[in-house]
């Protein structure tokens, strides 16, 4: 009895991290960058990605 292994594929998912600095504070750090980051320390939206 042959148990049928299916079209199972378990994707590893790679999470790539990129660079902000805030504008504000001068703060850089990192963010998977899937939305709009925001500055850890001073919360600001002002930030770009470097
Ligand atoms: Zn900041």
């Amino acid at each position: 009895m042959c148990s049928p292994v299916g079209p199972l594929s378990i994707e590893l998912g790679e999470i790539t991290f990129y660079k902000y600095r805030c504008n504000d504070c001068g703060r850089e750090y990192k963010s998977t960058g899937k939305q709009h980051s925001i500055c850890p320390d001073c919360k600001s939206e002002n930030v770009e990605k470097v």
